[in-house]
């Protein structure tokens, strides 16, 4: 494998945004200087000046094309001063939780950015297209099925455009697991085991709290492992098992420690997956008919590394959140479906459902009715 065949098929399986500029031009390589205040297409406010806000999609924004930091909304008075200091925001582009609604009155906000607590995402996400703004909201879309519904209805209604903060669909490496296994270049996916972990034992982050967070490590770092099962396959799955296996239940209590999930895809082919806050891991793994491919780590912000049964993959390293926001900036512009649109929110959010009713009935659960959502490379 040339490193150069490996690039020109990123370049097209990620929908143009490569194609259309060199990374370079773009400014997308890891590391571009600020460029605070400066107006690049449409203006995003970011809503929830968090550890993602601040350490991912803030940078990320200095270095985009289509899109720039406009405005933000925060609930903590010392943020809003420095945010505005460090980016150059204007008085009148900071708003709060309450007056949150009066940026339907301010023409720089062509995007709002949900970056809050999971449990918020579904009011602020509304509240948003009622505002007549465009919208991302970050994974996990919800904390419920219906709650997506009514997101995806509100901007419907509005007519603007709903997306998810589901960067891995914009890296090169996972694009390259998208293009390997949907295109079958080694043979059919017989199996694929994916698993994403991290240890959490703090309980005074909202992350453990079952109201905030809607559940456990699977709606924090699971559905990355859900989505990539899907999207190395272009399948949905058909039904699924689910185990709580939990070490230390006392310690988690309402939400999950650690879970298992089967999928069962068509004609009977299996996937594994694992998540957790009582262990570390980040990878999938691929074994196809001809050949075999896995990614380690698959899921980080960078440093992301592959390998096919035939030798290393080698990509350049990217901004995802940049190429992220790009592209939903330009589906704006142009009036396009985004690859990561709300309702793939809500097809990973009845998949969440589901797990966690297997998990708790103790039996396989079939996903009829799952929304016939796919990124096809
Ligand atoms: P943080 O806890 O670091 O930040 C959340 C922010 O939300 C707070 O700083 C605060 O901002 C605001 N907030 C408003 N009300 C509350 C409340 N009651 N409790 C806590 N915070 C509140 O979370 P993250 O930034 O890590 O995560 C935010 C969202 O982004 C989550 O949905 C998460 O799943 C997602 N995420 C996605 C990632 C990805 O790779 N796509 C990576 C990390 C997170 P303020 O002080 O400005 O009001």
């Amino acid at each position: 494998m040339k490193r150069r065949h490996f690039i020109s098929n990123t370049a097209k399986s990620t929908g143009g945004v490569i194609v259309a500029s060199s990374l370079t031009t773009l400014g997308l390589f890891s590391g571009s200087s600020s460029r605070a205040g400066e107006k690049r297409g449409l203006g995003v406010a970011l809503v929830g000046l968090g550890s993602y806000a601040t350490g991912q999609l803030a940078p990320a924004l200095q270095m985009t094309e289509n899109c720039y930091l406009a405005g933000i909304v925060t609930g903590t008075p010392s943020k809003a001063d420095s945010w505005s200091d460090q980016y150059d925001i204007p008085a009148e582009n900071v708003y709060n939780y309450q007056n949150f609604d009066r940026i339907a009155d301010n023409d720089d906000i062509d995007i709002v950015y949900i970056v809050l607590p999971n449990s918020m995402h579904a009011e602020f996400v509304i509240r948003a297209a009622q505002a007549g703004k465009h919208v991302i909201c970050e994974k996990p879309m919800a904390t419920n099925y219906e709650d997506c519904q009514r997101m995806i209805d509100a901007c419907r209604k509005a007519e603007k455009k709903l997306s998810i903060g589901y960067r891995l669909h914009f890296e090169p490496y996972n694009l390259e697991a998208m293009r390997l296994g949907q295109q079958q270049i080694y043979g059919k996916v017989l199996e694929s085991d994916a698993g994403f972990a991290f240890p959490l034992r703090d309980k005074s982050r909202w992350r453990l709290d079952k109201e905030m967070a809607g559940g456990g490590p699977l709606m924090d770092v699971g559905i990355y492992a859900i989505q990539s099962t899907i999207y190395t396959r272009g399948q949905l799955p058909v039904s699924l098992e689910a185990m709580d296996t939990t070490v230390d239940k006392a310690f988690y209590g309402a939400v999950e420690g650690t879970l298992d999930v089967n999928f069962e895809f068509p004609a009977g082919i299996k996937a594994t997956m694992r998540t957790s806050y009582e262990e570390s891991s980040n990878y999938l793994k691929v074994q196809a008919q001809e050949g075999s491919w896995e990614l380690a780590p698959a899921y980080s912000y960078g440093g992301l590394k592959g390998q096919t049964y035939l030798g290393p993959m080698s990509f350049p390293a990217v901004n995802q959140q940049a190429l992220q926001m790009d592209d939903f900036a330009s589906c704006i512009l142009k009036d396009k479906q985004s690859i990561v649109r709300g309702e793939m929110g809500q097809r990973d959010m009845f998949i969440i459902d589901k797990i966690y009713e297997s998990a708790a009935i103790g039996k396989p659960v079939s996903l009829k009715g799952i929304p016939n959502i796919l990124h096809l490379v």
